[in-house]
């Protein structure tokens, strides 16, 4: 059975990088029939941020990549949290202790400081083995005694090349100089990364590793200590960096690129987020840009994973946050796509009733690059807007009328709604198409006045709709008040 993970540092920031990692493990477990563990690595007390666990599970939530074990639902591998798993190192530690693997290391920072420094200054590179103290040698009792007394416990490495298969990257080799001494506990008693990772997986029984590309370079000691543990290796896939839209660099904050909490309260859908990110750098070697999360369960495969970086793009993600939203309207309905909005509607909405907001909804959706834009697209339909008489006066086709044929078309439009019996978006259409013939006006001309009466917005959907969702009062009193702001200016 395959069984995967996704295993978050809780920072409090959810890099969409970061995502990804959890993307893949996903669907590789769930085509599978696997397993998707989620287990947070929280051993680093200085990086701990209040909530940060709450904000990894809401985003997974969130984006439905559902875990069958992990915080919240449980497991037979349970607790999920390392800070909780100190027991279970220790006793992975004496193993290695009683092997005469790890030591007790009593050599002060200071003075690791200060091989470092010597090592730079001879232009070596800096490995703790080359200044191994006495304590490497010690009996495991002494060692124990060593590590209860406070002092950190480091593996003993034992320099060799080694060449592994990597899912993503292929055959890999690499020689002695990357193997070192490394910490396994540190002196506050938990657990490295190093270390802990390869407890846990083996534990839980893991036997894909999908993460960044970043941790490539520690391989060797990783490896070393599969083996010293006597663990069968997992797989390995080390996914690429994102990088910066421009250049070579792998994508940071300063590129523009959000946390998925911003992406979130942009409204940009799960769906959209999900399927931007599983195809950034991975395709399933066809045309095909928009998966569902089931298709993609169905099509994905770590074999057409890029083993080079793959560029970010956020007018991508608003291209798929697009179609994502057509997508839903179009075939789970207006009322589906509305359940998305419930946060995004300006304020002046608040007092509307759903029937109405669903209808301008209606009108408006396949406008909207975000859900975030009703904030900014619909307010007209809730308030009056300002009148901005040079936003009128100054457009660029009703700048060629004079302000009393611009009044004398209002009137015409008036009188003819006043008149309409059914105010309906056909019957409105008809009588628009009437007025372009009875006024002689051309249609820009007579269609950017109305619009521009009713909403004072540089967009708006389909006059006749507009109109309809409006309603025959708000309409005529909005083309009323322009009249009159006209009249007024005349005299
Ligand atoms: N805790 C590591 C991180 O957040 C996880 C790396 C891994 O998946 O093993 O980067």
């Amino acid at each position: 059975m395959i069984v995967t993970r996704f295993a978050p540092s809780p920072t409090g920031y959810i890099h969409i990088g970061n995502v990804r990692s959890a993307i893949y493990p996903y669907l590789i477990a769930r085509q599978s029939g696997g397993k998707f563990i989620l287990r947070i690595e929280d051993t680093d007390q200085a990086r701990f941020v209040e909530g940060a666990t709450e904000l990894i599970e809401d985003t997974l939530n969130w984006l439905t990549l559902e875990w069958d074990e992990g915080p919240v639902v449980g497991g037979p591998n349970a607790p999920y949290f390392q800070s909780e798993r100190r027991e279970i190192y220790a006793t992975w530690a004496k193993k290695l202790i009683e092997a005469g693997r790890a030591y007790a290391d009593p050599t002060p920072a200071e003075e690791v400081q200060k091989f470092r420094e010597a090592d730079n200054a001879a232009k070596i590179p800096f490995l703790f083995r080359n200044h191994r103290p006495a304590a490497a040698d010690f009996t495991p009792e002494e060692t124990l005694k060593l590590w209860e007394a406070g002092n950190p416990i480091r593996f003993k490495s034992d320099p060799k090349d080694y060449s592994w298969h990597d899912d993503v990257m292929g055959d890999l080799s690499t020689g002695p100089e990357v193997c070192d001494d490394i910490i396994l506990i540190k002196k506050d008693g938990l657990p490295t990364y190093n270390f802990a990772h390869i407890v846990d997986d083996a534990e839980m029984g893991v036997t894909h590793i999908a993460r960044g590309v970043e941790y490539l370079s520690s391989m060797p000691n990783y490896l070393a200590l599969y083996e010293a543990l006597g663990l069968e290796r997992p797989h390995f896939l080390s996914l690429p960096h994102i990088l910066a839209p421009t250049g070579n660099k792998k994508l940071g904050k300063r590129d523009g690129a959000k946390s998925v909490t911003e992406y979130r309260a942009d409204g940009v859908l799960p769906e959209a987020l999900l399927n931007y990110l599983a195809c950034l750098g991975w395709n399933d070697g066809t045309e095909q840009e928009i998966y569902t999360k089931d298709e993609l369960i169905k099509a994905f495969s770590i074999n057409r994973i890029q083993n080079s970086g793959a560029r970010f793009d956020e007018t991508k993600i608003l291209w798929y946050n697009g179609m994502w939203i057509r997508k839903i309207h179009d075939e789970q309905g207006n009322d589906a796509l509305y359940e998305c909005t419930q946060d995004f509607w300006p304020e002046s909405a608040a007092s509307f009733s759903d029937e109405y907001k669903k209808k301008v909804l209606d009108i408006i959706y396949d406008r909207l690059k975000t859900l975030g834009d009703l904030k900014t697209m619909t307010n007209y339909f809730f308030a009056d807007p300002n009148l901005d008489m040079d936003l009128l006066i100054g457009n660029k086709f009703l700048k060629k009328l004079s302000e009393r044929e611009l009044i004398d078309l209002l009137s015409a439009v008036i009188d003819k709604l006043n008149s309409l019996k059914e105010w309906s978006a056909d019957s409105l259409q008809a009588t628009f198409n009437e007025l372009l013939e009875t006024t002689g006006k051309k249609p820009a001309e007579l269609f950017s006045l109305v619009r521009i009466s009713l909403s004072f917005a540089p967009f708006s959907p389909a006059l006749h709709l507009t109109c309809e969702v409006l309603g025959r009062d708000a309409t005529l009193a909005r083309l009323n008040a322009v009249r009159s702001a006209l009249t007024n200016d005349l005299h």
